[in-house]
């Protein structure tokens, strides 16, 4: 089909959650454009994004008017409404944080204060039943409770992202590799499996592979950073009307290992954190038995022998001149000095949660 097209408007490369939600962005405001997604796997969101938490974030984590902040925020809104229209689960749940003892009370203030001023709405104290009934589940010693944060049903999700996209007669090409990436006198020129395709908006969502790519068409500066997550999944009984996640200690890379559950009400812990150099998803028996000793310190009742090898996904952090790069890397042309080019580098936990505000973004770069 796509040997015939040599000029197209708009290449989107990634069919994961970002090049979907920016796919669904572009054709839903753009119908006369022609916009084309490319995914070099045989199916939709088979790296990060169908292999995280599926958490709906509230916000509060993130340094005030980061990217991270404003798009999750954001983002968190505007799932519901696309939950909504186009027909798959997105439910507020809501979140307890605990800490376990006095000394991690500060740990939890702290917290408390930076929701109020990251503007996340209802986050209060835990009320006196509210911490007996948790307590049959976790080491309680206090907790706030957010309600904002839930979960997606992501495969849904993407199922309804996909067909939206057609719908609004975009092009989602998968098993299309884009090999290299360039420019000419026209415009961008992408090399692909049906042969070279200029166009005039070049959207590189392309999830761990993005800074690679990027740099075949300029000098973004950027070194990869992998960082794997993997979980456990538990098969005992377990709190299933909210989240319950422990107040992160300040020496963590992550949130600390907590309980999540999905659509399904399948509970699992995780994800833990390991430095990777190389995208493989073989799990790290060793170091998942040893997260089951800070399950057991921050969950006592949970049964060990209920918890088994699940999946792992691989979070995609950047540096900067040798520094961890904290926020999402969104450049558009002011930035990158390539007219009709938009990166997205770096797009890490919330990126699930922000990507419906992130699409808005970059549309908003690109002055279509
Ligand atoms: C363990 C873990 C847990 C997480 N939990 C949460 C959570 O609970 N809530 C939350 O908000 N966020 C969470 N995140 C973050 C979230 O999953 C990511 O921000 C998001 O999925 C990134 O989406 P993406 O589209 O950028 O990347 P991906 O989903 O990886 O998509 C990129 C796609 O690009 C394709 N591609 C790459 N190169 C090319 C090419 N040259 N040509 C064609 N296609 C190409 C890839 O095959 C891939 O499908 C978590 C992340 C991890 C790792």
């Amino acid at each position: 089909m796509m040997s015939d097209v040599t000029q197209i408007d708009v290449a989107i490369i990634g069919g994961g959650i970002a090049g979907l939600m920016l796919g669904n962005e572009v054709t839903r405001r753009f119908p006369k454009l022609h916009t084309f997604v490319f995914e070099k796997e045989q199916y939709l969101a088979d790296h990060t994004t169908g292999r995280n938490s599926g958490v709906l974030h509230s916000g509060l984590y993130y340094p005030q008017n980061s990217l991270k902040h404003r798009l999750c925020l954001e983002g968190n809104e505007l799932w519901e409404s696309l939950g909504r229209e186009q027909n798959f689960t997105v439910q507020k749940c809501g979140k307890f944080i605990f800490c376990s003892n006095l000394a991690e009370f500060e740990g939890l203030e702290k917290l408390k204060e930076q929701a109020k001023k990251n503007s996340v709405p209802g986050v209060r104290w835990a009320t006196a039943n509210e911490k007996k009934t948790l307590q049959a589940y976790a080491n309680i010693h206090d907790a706030i409770f957010v309600p904002s944060t839930g979960f997606i049903d992501v495969p849904s999700a993407i199922s309804a992202l996909e067909r939206a996209i057609l719908i609004n007669g975009g092009n989602i090409l998968k098993n299309n590799q884009v090999s290299k990436i360039g420019r000419d006198n026209q415009g961008i020129i992408l090399e692909t499996r049906d042969g070279s395709i200029s166009t005039k908006i070049l959207i590189n969502a392309a999830g761990l592979w993005s800074v690679a790519l990027g740099k075949q068409i300029w000098q973004n500066g950027l070194e990869d950073y992998t960082v794997k997550g993997s979980y456990l999944k538990y098969s005992g009984d377990f709190y299933r009307e909210s989240f319950i996640y422990p107040c992160p200690l300040s020496n963590l890379k992550g949130l600390g290992v907590h309980s999540t559950f999905d659509v399904s009400g399948a509970i699992k812990f995780g994800p833990n954190v390991e430095d990777v150099s190389t995208i493989d998803y073989a799990l790290n028996l060793p170091l998942l038995e040893q997260m089951k000793t800070e399950i057991t310190r921050y969950y006592p009742h949970v049964g060990l022998e209920q918890l088994s090898p699940d999946y792992c996904g691989i979070r995609s952090k950047i540096r900067s001149k040798g520094q961890l790069y904290p926020d999402f890397w969104i450049k558009g042309p002011a930035e990158t000095k390539v007219p009709g080019y938009v990166e997205i580098c770096g797009y890490e936990s919330p990126g699930l949660t922000a990507a419906p505000a992130m699409a808005r973004l970059v549309v908003s770069l690109l002055e279509i």
